[in-house]
């Protein structure tokens, strides 16, 4: 998709005949999801709908590539119930395979996220099966949207939710990032004191632009072999060590594979980097050198 919020599509073929000009004085009440019987391109959508009394709105193929066939305005012809047709907007999913079918991980993620943009840019509330997100079955005596409607449905439909949680949390995290970056104002200058405590971490995170809140996150507790305690530990949230941001920023910088744990290697780095004596401890003297550093906005 070129774009989620206006649900501008990645490549428009808008058919020229087989769906109705405007709503019939109807609104869009919600989605129906069809599966194409087949591993269809967009292209291959057009040319059939071109030469059959069908149509839909938008065509998600193997790739998750998104094409729109029919204004959103208009009125496709998908549902076999004109109502329906009149209240809905029709999604056409590609399969990757027929016995069972089935959709790519791709054309899921993608379908699932259309949904979530319709259901936000029309008003329908959170994506929800059988309230705004409809089977073409419900509508019709019909195998479609196959997978959509049985294995993959599920996955579809949380799928679907996540997306609208996502796009909806923006004024969320809007607020946080605001608040985060009046913190990140209130480091000036650090103390060259030698210790690593949530002032210095704030700073560091300032000047590598990650999000500023005084923790190196995500770390693997160190193991014995350290010898000497770390004074970043005080400052440490230990967890399944998905690593911080903010180390990642750091080992980008240094050329260092990037898994934002702050381990021996990467203190050495650091330390090299400083001009301090490469001991693998992170210790008052490699912190003075970085505080000097952070003192004039960089590292
Ligand atoms: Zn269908």
């Amino acid at each position: 998709m070129k774009n989620w919020t206006t649900l501008t599509a990645d490549e428009n073929r808008i058919l020229s005949k087989h769906f109705s000009s405007g709503r019939q004085g109807h609104k869009i009440r919600y989605v129906v999801v069809h599966h194409n019987a087949g591993n269809l391109t967009i292209p291959g959508c057009y040319s059939v709908w071109q030469t059959r009394q069908a149509s839909a709105h938008y065509q998600v193929d193997a790739a998750g590539r998104i094409g729109q066939l029919v204004w959103d305005k208009d009125t496709a012809w998908h549902a076999g119930n004109w109502v329906a047709n009149c209240e809905s907007i029709g999604i056409e999913h590609a399969d990757i395979s027929s016995s069972p079918w089935k959709v790519s991980e791709a054309t899921l993620d993608n379908g699932a996220h259309l949904v979530a943009a319709i259901c936000k840019y029309y008003g329908l509330g959170r994506p929800s099966w059988g309230k705004n997100v409809f089977p073409h079955a419900h509508f019709q005596a019909t195998a479609c949207p196959a997978s959509l409607n049985g294995s993959q449905q599920a996955a579809y439909i949380a799928r679907a939710q996540k997306w609208y949680d996502s796009v909806t949390g923006t004024t969320v995290k809007t607020s946080v990032k605001a608040t985060t970056r009046k913190a990140a104002k209130k480091v000036g200058t650090l103390a060259v004191d030698g210790y690593c405590g949530q002032s210095t971490i704030s700073k560091w995170q300032q000047v590598m632009g990650t999000t500023v809140d005084g923790i190196v996150s995500g770390q693997v507790k160190p193991s014995g072999n350290w010898g000497r305690p770390n004074l970043v530990t005080a400052f440490v949230r230990y967890d399944s060590g998905t690593g911080s941001n903010l180390i990642r920023a750091v080992q980008k910088q240094l050329g260092q594979s990037q898994d934002g744990l702050l381990g021996p290697g990467t203190i050495r780095a650091i330390q090299k980097h400083l001009g301090v004596s490469q001991d693998s401890y992170f210790g008052p003297g490699t912190v003075k050198a970085l505080q000097k550093r952070l003192n004039d906005n960089k590292f």
